[in-house]
């Protein structure tokens, strides 16, 4: 066990991190650039550099680089705020998945566009009555001959308005029981019948969008993995969504800068700085568990919970050393109105103690109440 990273990781996170700066600095906002920071542009540099796919096989186009490097390239890219949200849920989730689940027809046709930087991928999997719990999804599809006709609403679909392609859970078998009736396509998003209404978030900012379905046609080829059997793919993709770096360090390059002009000669901001510290160095070993394949399943509900949760941390003690500025409109009071999202998107801390309670420390299921 060596938890230091060797020479050339530490250049190549150095690099990244040179890259990162100049690209946010052509931002107007640096934190939570994984979600919000959208560029065609910058993923097109990403895929220049072969930061895209990094770690996926030779043979399917990837880099076949090890996850350490694909790890601290996207710590600093992420961590200085650059916009890698185009390319995100597609390098974080979207491509792993086709490589799972996908047909060799299916990785043929998706993985080259998204390693390339050519295209742009959302996720449809909550909708308005069916957030935590997935599995009560109403977005139904009906086989006709050799298309699936969709029907349905997603919401919150984060960067749906300037993707190309949907991620979609849909309810294949309306008389299965709930967990098993459901499965996943590729969506066009430029179909006929597919309107995306960006949502305005408490900042002002609208990243993420209601998706209406109307009679969307899908062709058959575009289901993913199993019939009916997308339970179990989900859980597996959440793995990748809740326990990656990105929940780490959306407000970093904010922390920093707040740091960097703190008084830390005052005894109760030095207290909080090292608990920050402390928290940082604990949630990347975490995140570095999950990367190197060493967290047992569900794992990454620890990992997600203790991650958000420093970040909410982190945005507080910007407020506290901000005081009075933190209520002008500014980097530390947006970030501090956007970051009760942290703990909700990905699955909410509640839900996620629920996971680590039952499935990680086996605790029994609360009685229902009588
Ligand atoms: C910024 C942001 C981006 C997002 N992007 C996407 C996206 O790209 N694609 C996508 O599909 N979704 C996305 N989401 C949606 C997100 O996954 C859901 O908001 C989340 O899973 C919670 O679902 P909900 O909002 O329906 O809340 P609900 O499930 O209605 O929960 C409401 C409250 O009840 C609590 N609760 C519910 N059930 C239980 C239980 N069994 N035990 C204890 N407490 C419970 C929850 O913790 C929460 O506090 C995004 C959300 C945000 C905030």
């Amino acid at each position: 066990m060596d938890f230091e990273l060797d020479a050339a990781l530490r250049q190549l996170g150095d690099e990244a991190r040179e890259v990162g700066r100049a690209a946010a600095q052509r931002c107007e906002i640096q934190e939570d650039s994984w979600l919000i920071g959208t560029s065609r542009e910058f993923s097109l540099e990403l895929a220049g550099r072969g930061w895209l796919g990094m770690t996926w096989p030779v043979a399917d186009g990837g880099g076949g680089r090890s996850p350490l490097e694909r790890f601290v390239v996207f710590e600093a890219l992420i961590g200085e705020g650059a916009p890698v949200a185009t390319s995100w849920f597609a390098d974080r989730q979207i491509g792993p998945t086709l490589l799972q689940y996908g047909t060799p027809e299916q990785q043929a046709r998706w993985l080259p566009d998204i390693i390339a930087g050519t295209s742009a991928w959302s996720i449809g999997m909550s909708e308005p009555d069916a957030g935590s719990d997935v599995a009560s999804l109403r977005t139904r599809a009906e086989r006709r001959g050799d298309r699936w006709i969709v029907d349905g609403q997603k919401v919150w679909t984060s960067g749906a308005a300037d993707a190309d392609w949907c991620y979609l859970i849909a309810r294949t078998d309306p008389d299965a029981p709930p967990h098993a009736g459901l499965s996943e396509f590729v969506l066009d998003l430029h179909a006929p019948g597919v309107e995306t209404r960006p949502i305005v978030d408490a900042t002002g900012n609208a990243h993420f969008c209601e998706v209406h379905l109307d009679g969307v046609e899908i062709p058959d080829d575009h289901l993913v993995g199993t019939l009916h059997g997308s339970f179990k793919q989900v859980m597996r993709q959440m793995e990748h969504e809740r326990g990656g770096i990105d929940r780490l360090v959306s407000n970093r390059r904010l922390y920093l800068d707040v740091v960097d002009a703190a008084p830390l000669d005052d005894p109760r901001l030095r207290q909080e700085f090292a608990r920050l510290e402390s928290g940082y160095r604990i949630g990347r070993h975490l995140v570095l568990r999950e990367v190197l394949g060493q967290a047992p399943p569900g794992w990454s509900a620890i990992t997600k919970t203790w991650c958000t949760e420093f970040e909410q941390h982190v945005a507080e003690f910007c407020g506290r050393v901000a005081g009075a500025d933190a209520l002008t409109w500014n980097r530390v009071s947006r970030n501090l109105c956007y970051s009760p999202a942290y703990t909700i998107m990905g699955g909410t801390t509640s839900i996620l103690r629920n996971i680590i309670g039952e499935r990680i420390l086996g605790l029994p299921r609360e009685p229902a109440a009588r």
